[in-house]
């Protein structure tokens, strides 16, 4: 066991599917990929945890597991409860779910936007809460926040909270940006909303000292394979891809120094 000094690997997926649909296709992991990840975390001594296990470590200045990573998955997909909970199960490992509250299958009245693949229903929600899985929120709707107006982000961002902590009995104090979108007005809003921690994409480990409204993540995707997972999960040597990545994620200010970050991996 060691200090909380070092960046922590949030690693961020989405479906984890044989048989993705056209809209989750780049983002989606095929089941044995994640499986073999799975494995070589095991394999590596890495410990799971969740961002809220993450999170009170930090505030209580208590130690975490010599080898932490935390996986995160976005939107709510129905795969999470039908292939990743038995695969995460298998490896007593952990997760924490990001659940767009207007996609849930049965959402019926409170239904709101369009979901890119089939999605968890309540109780399996609650089933995956039960299992140990943190449920943070991913907004109602997913909605790109920065380009709503001042009530519209307030509803997105306090109705989901809202619908998960009556359902789940207990506090949410997690949101996932969709998209990986954020800005200083929307981190503001996140706050105000009463989250306490926010995860976005910026391909890079997170430090204990990052700002707790933008927790960066890695992007896991299809074409990810091992040995590129096993050197994101050691922090060292971001391929290239990662880093442009974040250029197109963060916006164009990031570019010249994403370019000269691209060029010192490259070259050390
Ligand atoms: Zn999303």
């Amino acid at each position: 066991m060691i200090a909380l000094v070092r960046p922590v690997p949030v690693l961020m997926y989405h479906s984890v599917a044989r048989r993705p649909t056209a809209g989750t296709r780049a983002l989606s992991v095929d089941p044995r990929h994640f499986a073999e990840q799975l494995d070589h975390l095991e394999r590596e001594g890495f410990t799971t945890m969740t961002l809220e296990e993450l999170r009170s470590a930090r505030r209580e200045a208590t130690e975490i597991p010599e080898r932490p990573v935390v996986l995160t998955f976005d939107d709510g997909y129905a795969d999470f409860h039908e292939v990743v909970l038995p695969l995460l199960a298998d490896h007593a490992a952990t997760a924490t779910l990001f659940v767009t509250t207007g996609w849930v299958a049965d959402a019926g009245r409170q239904a709101a936007g369009t979901p890119l693949d089939r999605t968890v229903s309540w109780s399996q929600v609650d089933e995956c809460a039960a299992a140990g899985i943190e449920i943070g929120a991913h907004s109602h709707s997913h909605a790109q926040l920065d380009q709503l107006g001042h009530s519209a982000l307030r509803d997105e961002l306090r109705r989901s909270k809202t619908l998960l902590e009556d359902r789940l009995g207990r506090e949410v104090p997690h949101l996932a940006y969709p998209y990986g979108y954020s800005s200083a007005r929307v981190r503001r809003a996140v706050y105000d909303a009463g989250y306490r921690q926010a995860a976005s994409v910026a391909n890079t480990a997170a430090r204990a000292t990052a700002n707790p409204l933008a927790v960066p993540r890695l992007t896991i995707k299809r074409t990810t394979d091992i040995g590129t997972f096993a050197r994101v999960v050691r922090g060292q040597h971001l391929p290239r891809i990662f880093w442009r990545e974040r250029t197109l994620t963060a916006g164009y200010s990031l570019v010249r120094r994403s370019r000269y970050l691209a060029t010192a991996v490259r070259t050390s």
